[in-house]
Parts: structure tokens; C-alpha cells; sequence
């Protein structure tokens, strides 16, 4: 909803009217902003965020645009995530490792490799920043960020003030966190702070990296080789965000009871799935692949051709289309599975 700027209060000269988003997600869908601005210091985000209020003005933070998809133009001020620098606060048997909200997440993990530091390996080249990460609390191949992250700096929009938050009071789940949830959606992180390990033991365990590995002939990999391993696997399964518009997997895994496992697994026999906690983690793309859609197109937009869980954007496509997409194949899955499927990336405005 616009409220309409306030006549009282000026915009602020560096903001930028109806702003062309189509660079700022990875979707590669067209919208524009009504107001934009990148912000490179906590003092530069407070002044916006200050002024957006004052102005009567929707606000909304981006960083990579790699986890949003754009339904239409978006209201208010949208700003751009790009709060820089790197700052090791403990080098001892941990490494603390602080940085700024706008640095790319896959370079972080270059640099904490290319330092002999172990823990973020598996979560190589997943794109955007690292002040989103938390947000989903991004995962990747047995490695969550929660594994690694000790607290979160932001300012909370509400009181205009910055606050700290450790790890416990995150709330990470499995995709998920408090800046998800209606608490926590008015706190944008400004710097976070990672716990590493100078002589840490990589976790294995993932049968397409011991498979890439071993394709290598390397038994005992170093942290800096296992990425490389996440890196192979990734590029042969996912397509490039800067080839083709996609968000990476665009449905989480769902989870079942043991008895709606049970009951599923008669049914089909094939059906790929994990145990998790008292029930089963199931393979969201398996479910969409069975029902045929891998490949399938919808005007601009479809699913890809080798990994029914991304949805991808060919081109002259837009948000309502993907929406409308993804609508149908959650629909298809309940159906047949009586699954709900709940979507990762979120819908903006
Ligand atoms: C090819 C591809 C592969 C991917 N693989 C994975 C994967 O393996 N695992 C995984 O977990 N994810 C994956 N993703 C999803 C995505 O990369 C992550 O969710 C990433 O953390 C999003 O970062 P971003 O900066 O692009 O966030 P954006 O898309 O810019 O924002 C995402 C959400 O976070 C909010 N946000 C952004 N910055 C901040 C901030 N500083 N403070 C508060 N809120 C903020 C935004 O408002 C928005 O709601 C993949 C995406 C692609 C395109």
C-alpha cells in the first residue's frame, strides 16, 4: 500500500525516483521502485529509515535480490543493502569473524577459506549478502548458517535504535529464523559475527560431495577442497542466476508425520525422503518431479529442465506469472500427496 509522501518533509537528495529493480533479483523480473537508495554505514540506513517514516512512506530492505520475487512495482523505499568490512575480533583456537550486512556471501567464504578457517565450506556459492543469510537461515549440503553464527547486529525500525542478538535468540529453524516471523520482520542486520575454526574437520557426508571427492581421488579433504566439491556439484545442478532468472530451490522440503510417511511410501514405493525428528523431511522436487512437471513451460516462466524444485524465468515473464506457477504445482502436490508445500523465497511487496 503507498501512503503518499508526507508534503511537510523533503525526500532526501540521494534517493532515486522509480528506480529499475530488474538488476537487484536474480529472477531478472522488471519492477521498479518508487523510492531507492543504497545505504554503506549504519548511520546512512538509520537516516533512511528515519526519513521513509517521517515521510509516511512502506519501506522494505534488499541485498542480493536472490530470495524475493517481485510481484509488481514496489511502494516506498526500498533500499539497498551495502554495509562493507571485515573485522577478526578473536584469533585464537575460534576465529570471531565480524562483517557488514553487504558483503557477498560466496567472497566471505572465499576469504575465510583462503585464511585456512574451516565452517563455511559447504555453503559455497550460494548468492546474495551476508545480512540476508540469517534471514532464511541458509543451508546447504549438512551446514546451516546457525551452525556458525554467534550474533546478529541490527536496527530495530520499530525504536529506531541498534540491538545485538545471539544465536539462541534468532530462532533458527530449517529455512527459517525470527526475522521471518511478525517479531522480528522490523530488524534489518547490519553486521554479523561468525565462530570458525583454524584446524576445524569439514563435514562430509553428502553423497554427491564424497562422490565429486572421490571422483578426485582426495580421502581427507581440506576445508578449501570441500568447497571446490560444493562448487562442481553446484554449478552441474543449478542453473547460473546471470544465465537464466531463477531463486534456487523455490519450495523447502516438507515435513510429514512417520504414519503419512508410511502411508506415502506403499503408495510409492520410490519416493525420497529422511528421517527427521519423530517424522520425515521429504524431497520437495521428487514430488514435483513425479507429477511431470520438470520443464514445463508457462508463458515467461517454468520449470527447469533438470531440477523440478527451481522454478526459472526465460524472459519477458513476470512475478504474477511465477506465482501463478507455483500455485498450480502446490495444488498438484496436495492433491496427489496431501503434502503442503511451503515456498522459500519471499513475495514482495
Ligand atoms: C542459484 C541459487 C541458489 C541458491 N541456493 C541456496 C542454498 O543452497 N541454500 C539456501 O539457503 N538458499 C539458497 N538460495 C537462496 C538465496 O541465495 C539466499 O536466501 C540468500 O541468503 C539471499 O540473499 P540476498 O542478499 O539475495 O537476499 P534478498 O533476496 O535481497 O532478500 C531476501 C529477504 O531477506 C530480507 N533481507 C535482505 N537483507 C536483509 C538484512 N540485511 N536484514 C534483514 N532482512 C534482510 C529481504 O527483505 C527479503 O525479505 C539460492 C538462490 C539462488 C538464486
Amino acid at each position: 500500500m503507498t501512503l503518499g509522501v508526507s508534503s511537510s518533509v523533503a525526500v532526501p537528495a540521494n534517493w532515486q525516483r522509480h528506480y529499475d529493480l530488474t538488476r537487484f533479483n536474480t529472477l531478472g523480473f522488471q519492477a521498479t521502485a518508487e523510492y531507492f537508495c543504497q545505504v554503506d554505514s549504519e548511520e546512512q540506513l538509520h537516516q533512511a529509515i528515519a526519513s521513509a517514516k517521517q515521510l509516511g512512506l512502506s519501506w522494505r530492505v534488499l541485498g542480493g535480490g536472490s530470495n524475493v520475487v517481485l510481484l509488481e512495482d514496489l511502494p516506498g523505499l526500498t533500499v539497498h543493502m551495502h554495509i562493507l568490512g571485515k573485522r577478526v575480533r578473536q584469533q585464537d583456537r575460534t576465529i570471531l569473524l565480524e562483517a557488514g550486512a553487504g558483503e557477498n556471501w560466496h567472497q566471505l567464504v572465499l576469504y575465510s577459506l583462503a585464511q585456512g578457517w574451516q565452517g563455511l565450506e559447504n555453503l559455497a556459492l550460494i548468492p546474495g549478502t551476508l545480512g540476508a543469510a540469517p534471514v532464511q537461515n541458509i543451508g546447504a549440503y549438512g551446514v546451516e548458517l546457525a551452525d556458525v553464527l554467534v550474533r546478529v547486529r541490527c536496527l530495530d525500525s520499530q525504536s529506531l535504535r541498534f540491538i545485538e542478538l545471539e544465536n539462541q535468540q534468532c530462532r533458527f529453524a530449517y529455512r527459517d529464523s525470527l526475522f521471518k516471523q511478525a517479531e522480528g520482520k522490523g530488524f534489518i542486520i547490519t553486521a554479523v559475527e561468525l565462530r570458525l575454526q583454524p584446524d576445524g574437520q569439514p563435514k562430509l557426508g553428502y553423497a554427491a560431495l564424497n562422490t565429486q571427492l572421490a571422483a578426485w581421488g582426495i580421502k581427507h579433504p581440506t576445508p578449501a577442497q570441500v568447497a571446490e566439491a560444493v562448487i562442481a556439484v553446484r554449478q552441474s545442478k543449478l542453473p547460473d542466476p546471470a544465465v537464466l532468472g531463477n531463486a534456487g530451490s523455490f519450495f523447502k522440503n516438507p515435513w510429514v508425520s512417520a504414519a503419512h510417511y508410511q502411508k506415502l511410501k506403499e503408495s510409492f514405493p520410490a519416493l525420497v525422503a529422511y528421517p527427521d525428528g519423530e517424522g520425515y523431511k521429504l524431497a520437495a522436487g521428487w514430488l514435483i518431479d513425479q507429477l511431470g512437471y520438470k520443464g514445463m513451460r508457462r508463458q515467461g516462466v517454468g520449470v527447469h529442465e533438470q531440477q523440478a524444485l527451481v522454478l526459472v524465468h526465460y524472459g519477458q515473464g513476470d512475478g504474477r506469472q511465477l506465482q501463478a506457477l507455483a500455485a498450480e504445482i502446490r495444488q498438484a502436490v496436495w492433491q496427489r500427496y496431501q503434502v503442503e508445500l511451503e515456498q522459500e523465497p519471499q513475495i514482495l511487496p
